[in-house]
């Protein structure tokens, strides 16, 4: 049987089963995946430069004939040295090569070539080792520069990929018609395939990127909203009976505020539907959620149908079991905790409650979509912090019931354009306003010259009652010399803190351990909590008024502004200060932002204004499949003219079920695991 474009990738030729495992180890596994092995950068041997100006210790480009190739020589580990002297005409140089002697072979002497290599060496006697090399009768000098793994080069990449490439041109395929192309200013797709690994010129290349990266930002958007009509057309259950969430809004300690009642009326009337409920709610830390979520649960309770609520952590599982049985107990609604660390016995007793529908409410962890939890009646699914869950551990969590309603909370606001791409999947509710009475959390910037100061500042909250969190970037000291909690808590026991009661948590604690510190931090009996970001999410503890950030700089505006929402959470003026020593353009202006404003739309606006739409894109955090380009390639107007497009394919046929739009669906199919959208 012929090749073809989804044999095994060692089946196309050249290729075989040991280059075909070095694939595997890349993520091809097939020739159409070889295709989609798209180079993140190029090699341009147009800029070489006589030896005399190579940068020394650096990567150059040299156009230099082979005068002279030693023999190879052996020496100890097996490990195999090959030299040849070369000349540009006016100064030699020394070609080094390690351990690849075919690679050495292929180079003869007297022919001149392009190389890119590590110059080193002094002014007199200069080496460069390991060189990629082209023929200086190559008419292309701009070669790709792909991701590779041990035994497995440039070159062999190259041969693989014109192979792969002519089955394609035997089968084309194209996903857009003529005039969709046309009208986006988009190449063929052949061509853009051609170009990305084999450009005749920067312009060829950078056409070729713009339609690789539309496509993949358009099938992203596509998957998401076919994602979306599909659940609409299963049913779910039926919950009935609005008014009764009444009573349970009426019992909280506090008003809720006009947005949070919006999102529960639009909640409830998901959940009144009779389809499964796909919804987002978008809000800032400390805007309220939990609450909100809590009256769904009490709604789905009285129905008679139990919720789960899934969080990423130990800590944000345990904090949520507090909080909600704290909400719902009174009312006769029963709540548990499940989490890995819950004892074998105690796991089997809740299980065993869990089946028997004798509990309403399931709060935890991952475990919780274990298979060995059963439900009585699982009608309602609400993932905390979704971005940290993958689509397809959502599409896990749904399948263990009979297509439950979905509710997924994220507090990290994400402006309108971009949400509907990477949120394409749900309806959207967001709480734009924070509770009443809540302060702004003052923010200020300083240098390092000013720590002593801050940590007097600090010392003077403590003192009135209130807790403190201190913020660094590592764990341990490491040669960066950037901050790590360890050594600065033992620090800050004997210096700036000495007397007051302090404690570490950081990702490489046990989960119990983890769990211990946060309870007693939020008991009162630890003042201090000196931490890597591992309380960025959710962590909630009102009497923490102030959070100190070291090396500030290395931390992105969404990340800082996520820092921040630990304080300010209850009715004490609260403040964040930032230190770095960072005076780059770039770190002022994300402290200024940072100081003037607390509104997190309004800060991510801004993050994407000065990094682009790539960071999200290129964030595992969302949970969106992994693109090849676009996390790279795309700009906001890019992103515009991939959501009109996927817009008007939709309105035109909503499943892509037309014949034109076939190849499209594979492809949207083929970039989300098939069982999800399917
Ligand atoms: P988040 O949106 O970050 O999950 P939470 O739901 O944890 O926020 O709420 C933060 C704090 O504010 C909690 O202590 C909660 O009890 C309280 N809270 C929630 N809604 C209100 C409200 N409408 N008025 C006053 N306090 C509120
Ligand atoms: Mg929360």
């Amino acid at each position: 049987m012929a090749t073809t474009l989804f044999s095994d990738i060692e089946y196309l030729k050249g290729v075989g089963k040991a280059r075909g495992e070095k694939y595997r180890k890349l993520g091809v596994t097939t020739p159409y995946e070889l295709i989609y092995h798209i180079p993140r950068d190029y090699l341009d041997f147009r800029t070489h430069v006589p030896i005399q100006q190579a940068v020394l210790n650096d990567y150059n480009v040299l156009k230099l004939t082979v005068f002279k190739k030693m023999p190879p020589q052996r020496i100890k580990g097996g490990l195999v040295i090959c030299k040849a002297a070369a000349s540009d005409g006016m100064d030699d140089i020394l070609i080094v090569v390690y351990n690849n002697v075919y690679y050495f072979q292929a180079m003869k002497e007297s022919s001149t070539y392009y190389m890119y290599g590590k110059v080193t060496g002094s002014f007199l006697r200069k080496e460069i080792s390991s060189p990629v090399y082209i023929s200086a009768d190559e008419t292309v000098l701009i070669q790709p520069k792909y991701h590779l793994t041990q035994g497995l080069s440039v070159n062999m990449i190259r041969t693989n990929m014109r192979q792969a490439l002519e089955i394609m041109r035997n089968e084309p395929f194209e996903t857009l018609s003529d005039d969709i192309m046309r009208r986006y200013d988009l190449c063929p797709l052949m061509w853009a395939l051609e170009n990305i690994h084999f450009p005749e010129s920067e312009l060829a290349a950078e056409t070729a990127r713009r339609r690789l990266a539309f496509d993949e930002l358009l099938k992203l958007q596509i998957g998401m909203s076919v994602m979306k009509s599909r659940s609409r057309r299963s049913t779910a259950f039926k919950m009935r009976d609005p008014s009764k969430v009444e009573e349970f809004i009426k019992g909280l300690p506090f008003e809720l505020t006009d947005d949070q009642k919006k999102a529960v009326g639009e909640i409830i009337a998901d959940l009144c539907m009779g389809v499964p409920m796909n919804r987002l709610l978008q809000g800032d830390v400390g805007s309220g959620k939990t609450a909100v979520a809590a009256a769904a649960c009490y709604f789905a309770a009285k129905n008679g149908v139990q919720s789960a609520l899934m969080a990423p952590t130990e800590i944000l599982a345990s904090q949520h079991f507090h909080t909600l049985s704290g909400f719902l107990e009174p009312f006769g609604v029963k709540v548990c905790l499940l989490t890995g660390s819950t004892t074998a016995r105690k796991k089997a007793q809740i299980r065993e409650k869990i089946a028997a529908g004798e509990i309403d409410v399931i709060v935890g962890t991952h475990a919780i979509i274990q298979k060995d939890v059963e439900y009585h009646s699982l009608g309602l699914v609400i993932t905390d912090e979704q971005h940290r869950f993958g689509v397809a551990q959502r599409a896990a969590l749904a399948e263990k019931g009979d297509s439950p309603h979905k509710l997924v909370m994220s507090a990290t606001p994400i402006p309108r354009t971009l949400a509907l791409i990477i949120y394409g999947d749900l309806d959207i509710s967001a709480i734009t306003q924070l509770p009443k009475g809540r302060k702004p959390v003052k923010t200020y910037a300083v240098t390092g010259k000013l720590r002593s100061r801050a940590f007097g500042f600090v010392r003077d909250r403590l003192d009135e009652g209130r807790q403190a969190y201190v913020v660094c970037p590592m764990i341990e000291e490491s040669e960066s010399e950037l901050f790590a909690v360890k050594t600065y808590a033992e620090n800050a026991e004997n210096g700036d803190l000495k007397g007051y009661t302090t404690a570490l948590l950081h990702g490489k604690m046990r989960a119990s351990e983890k769990d211990k510190v946060m309870e007693k931090f939020r008991d009162g009996e630890i003042q201090v909590l000196i931490c890597t970001t591992v309380v960025e999410v959710g962590v909630d503890v009102p009497n923490a008024a102030v959070m100190v950030i070291e090396n500030a700089e290395r931390f992105g505006l969404s990340q800082l502004h996520q820092l921040r929402g630990r304080v300010g959470r209850g009715s004490f003026e609260s403040t964040c200060i930032l230190i770095t020593d960072n005076t780059s353009d770039e770190c002022i202006k994300r402290m200024k932002i940072m100081s003037s404003t607390t509104d997190g739309f309004k800060i991510s606006e801004e993050d994407l204004k000065m990094r682009g739409p790539g960071d999200y894109f290129g964030n595992a955090q969302h949970g969106l499949p992994p693109l090849k380009i676009a996390d790279i390639a795309c700009n906001m107007e890019l992103m515009n003219r991939a959501q009109n497009c996927a817009r008007e394919l939709l309105a035109d046929d909503p499943m892509l079920e037309k014949p034109q739009n076939r190849a499209l669906k594979m492809d949207v199919m083929r970039l989300f695991s098939r069982d999800i959208i399917g």
